[in-house]
This record gives C-alpha cells, structure tokens and sequence, in this order.
C-alpha cells in the first residue's frame, strides 16, 4: 500500500466507495464522477503507479476483472457498447497515481463524443514513425 494514495485507502476499505466486483486481485468500483451511467474502475490491490509500472499479474488480472465487468454491464444495465480506457501520466490524462482501467458503459443515444478529429496521415508520415519505433 502506497502512503496517501486513494485507490489503496479504497481497496484496504479505509475510504468509501461502492464496490460492484472484486476478487483476490482486484477491486471494481463507481468512479466518483461518471462520463455514463455505470462508469466503473477497476484496480489491483496492488499499488503501482501506472501501465509504465504495473506488474504483468496485475496487468492481466486487471484487464480480466475488466472484461467480466464489461459482460455485468450489458447484462444488468443494457448498455450498448463499452470504452475501456487507461490514462498514464498526466500528458494523457492521468490524474490517480494507482494504475486502473476505466470500463465506460455506452448508450445508442448518450451525449458522449469523440474528443480527437482524426486525420488522414500523410505517406511518408507512418513509414517514417513505425522506423523510429522499430529503431536500429
Ligand atoms: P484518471 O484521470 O484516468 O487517473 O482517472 C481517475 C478517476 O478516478 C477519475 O475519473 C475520478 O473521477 C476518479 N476518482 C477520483 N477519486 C475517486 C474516489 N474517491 N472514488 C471513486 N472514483 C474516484
Ligand atoms: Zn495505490
């Protein structure tokens, strides 16, 4: 458990949330602050800081736990869809220290919108950053 980190003041019952999952390894609850109805998290009991630094059990069971999740929201919300999203680091919108997975419920008529115009990449644009990745 890290010092002042509110998923693990959460996951050791020492702030309130509501639980809608858990297991040995993980822990689902309500985000406080939901983008639809049903918006959960789900964490490892562990700490780590973000996907840079989870460890590869956590990182499975997390996204297991996700996907049993994702199946209890279609069956007993009736959502049309589900977004899984991870923010890490703040460039990406991180802004809880405790890695989690964010499963979003998704309704044929709710008000969420895509926040990126995407644009078609230039030829050389892709060639060029799948080499820099590549590297060598
Ligand atoms: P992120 O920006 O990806 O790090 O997401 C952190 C999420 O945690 C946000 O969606 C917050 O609404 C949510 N959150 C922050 N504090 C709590 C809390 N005490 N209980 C439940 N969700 C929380
Ligand atoms: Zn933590």
């Amino acid at each position: 458990m890290a010092e002042d980190c509110i998923f693990c003041k959460i996951a050791a019952g020492e702030l309130p949330s509501e639980i809608v999952q858990e297991d040995e390894d993980t822990l689902a609850f309500m985000d406080i602050n939901p983008w639809t109805r049903g918006h959960a998290l789900v964490i490892p009991r562990n700490h780590s800081r973000n996907l840079y630094e989870v460890g590869e059990n956590d990182l499975r069971n997390t996204s297991n736990a996700a996907q049993r999740l994702a199946l209890r929201l279609r069956e007993r919300l009736g959502c049309d869809g589900v977004n899984l999203l991870n923010a890490c680091e703040p460039a990406a919108w991180q802004s809880v220290f405790h890695f989690h997975l964010h499963v979003i419920p998704r309704y044929d008529d709710d008000p969420l919108q895509l926040p990126v115009r995407p644009r078609q990449a230039e030829p050389d644009e892709l060639a060029e950053v799948a080499a820099e990745i590549r590297g060598g």
